[in-house]
């Protein structure tokens, strides 16, 4: 995990304009606006909210603002679009950690790796001094987060979990389909499209089966 001076000089400046940022919808009713390079990162932080059903607010959720932080000189992190605020009415900022949300929701959100194996998000709540329960920040360097989210630390991601219904995944056997998955997971490819590819003009004896999965895979190694 960088520090705030780190994280300050990794994803600065502060205030840059507001092409550099994107509105993501959260769980619930709550918007954010992130800094663009973060859009995957707090996807995968929605992921987490979705997974418990735990509803963001409008009314006092939000993350982007061109401030200094509070009692001190240099801005703060939600100044850099890297940092966001999740119903601070029911976590709220103070001496003693106040939060409604579930502690297995927070273990998956600081559970988020980068394709490289580093940490994605800390927590407010984890603050030595005073608690900020409200509060996530991306704690990696925008060239880790550039590898890309670690799709199987993501939780409900379709290539954690396989399809249970139609389409051509049915027709295979549970070994299968865990060789499958797991090139999948190395071609960073979503179920659904592949198993839209396969489907399509599908021949359904084994043989054809593993004949039609090399070549889709074959194709996507050749797209990447
Ligand atoms: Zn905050």
């Amino acid at each position: 995990m960088l520090t705030t001076a780190q994280l300050r000089a990794a994803w600065g400046p502060a205030c840059r304009p507001s092409s550099t940022r994107v509105t993501i919808a959260l769980h619930g009713a709550g918007r954010i606006t992130v800094d663009r390079r973060c859009e995957p990162a707090f996807r995968a932080l929605n992921a987490c909210l979705v997974a418990h059903d735990y509803r963001t607010r409008r009314a006092d959720t939000g993350a982007y603002n061109c401030r200094r932080i509070t009692g001190g000189t240099g801005y703060s992190l939600h100044a850099y679009g890297i940092a966001a605020d999740i119903n601070w009415s029911t976590n709220p900022y103070g001496r003693r950690l106040v939060t409604d949300m579930p502690a297995a929701m927070i273990a998956a959100i600081k559970a988020i790796r980068t394709r490289n194996g580093v940490r994605v998000f800390g927590w407010g709540g984890d603050y030595r001094t005073n608690k900020d329960a409200m509060h996530f920040e991306v704690v990696c360097h925008p060239s880790d987060l550039a590898t890309g989210i670690d799709l199987a630390t993501i939780p409900g991601h379709p290539t954690t979990t396989p399809p249970t219904t139609g389409g051509f995944l049915m027709a295979l056997t549970d070994a299968e389909q865990r060789e499958l998955l797991a090139k999948v997971r190395s071609t960073d490819l979503r179920v659904q499209e592949l198993d839209q590819q396969l489907t399509d003009g599908a021949d359904r004896n084994k043989a054809g089966i593993s004949k039609r999965i090399l070549d889709a895979l074959a194709r996507l190694e050749a797209r990447r």
